[in-house]
């Protein structure tokens, strides 16, 4: 399995799907599309840095996309470029953020993403032939804010401390970023009956196939 992360800023990713990111037998890349230089924090070469040492610990491969703050939108330079990109890796899945969300960036991103994810499937003249991904999902950095009611929940209990460790690598946000992954995480897998989870929503409903239904019924 193969899928593109796409993040306003560096740490939205690793925040959302971190624990995706760390799962071994799944073919990753993170796009981070500003580099987070509007940080009360810090500047944006230190958080650029932060997101290179986390995509190591995940085994993923990123990808800057240098859109400054407060100007993600669908616009049509950054929507070809994302096409371009999605081509070339040609990914099962995108995971990106939710529209109800408090931060512009952040609600870019989905725009930007939902937009790239029908042209890249389309007939939109490129150098890079035509790839149709399965499905987005969708995370929310904090998501127990805004309503966010997850379509289904991912146990990521094993790889939890892989997730902390990515996340760990974002020194200038670790503070505010780990209490709320904490609570998140284990908010969303003690009510799904495991220890740790990632909640997502999905753009179209997931098949479940009968070896699904079977391996449902074991556990
Ligand atoms: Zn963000």
């Amino acid at each position: 399995m193969k899928i593109l992360a796409i993040g306003a800023h560096p740490d939205d990713a690793e925040i959302g799907c971190g624990g995706l990111l760390a799962m071994e037998g799944v073919s990753k890349h993170i796009v981070h599309l500003s580099n987070g230089e509007t940080s009360k924090y810090t500047d944006g070469e230190v958080r650029r840095q932060e997101a290179e040492a986390a995509a190591q610990v995940l085994t993923a491969q990123v990808h800057f996309f240098d859109i400054p703050g407060r100007q993600i939108t669908e616009n049509e330079t950054d929507c070809l470029r994302l096409v371009s990109l999605i081509r070339e890796i040609r990914p099962d899945y995108l995971v990106t953020h939710w529209d109800l969300d408090g931060h512009p960036d952040h609600q870019g991103a989905y725009h930007l993403v939902r937009k790239a994810f029908f042209l890249s499937g389309a007939r939109v003249p490129l150098d890079v032939p035509p790839w149709k991904c399965r499905n987005i999902l969708y995370f929310h950095p904090f998501s127990l804010g805004y309503g966010f009611t997850p379509h289904f929940v991912l146990d990521i209990t094993a790889v939890y401390p892989k997730k902390l460790e990515a996340l760990r690598c974002h020194q200038s946000q670790e503070s505010f970023v780990l209490p709320q992954v904490e609570a998140v995480s284990r908010y969303f897998g003690q009510s799904s009956g495991v220890e740790r989870a990632e909640p997502f929503r999905a753009e179209m409903p997931f098949v479940l196939h009968r070896e699904s239904l079977l391996e449902l019924r074991r556990k």
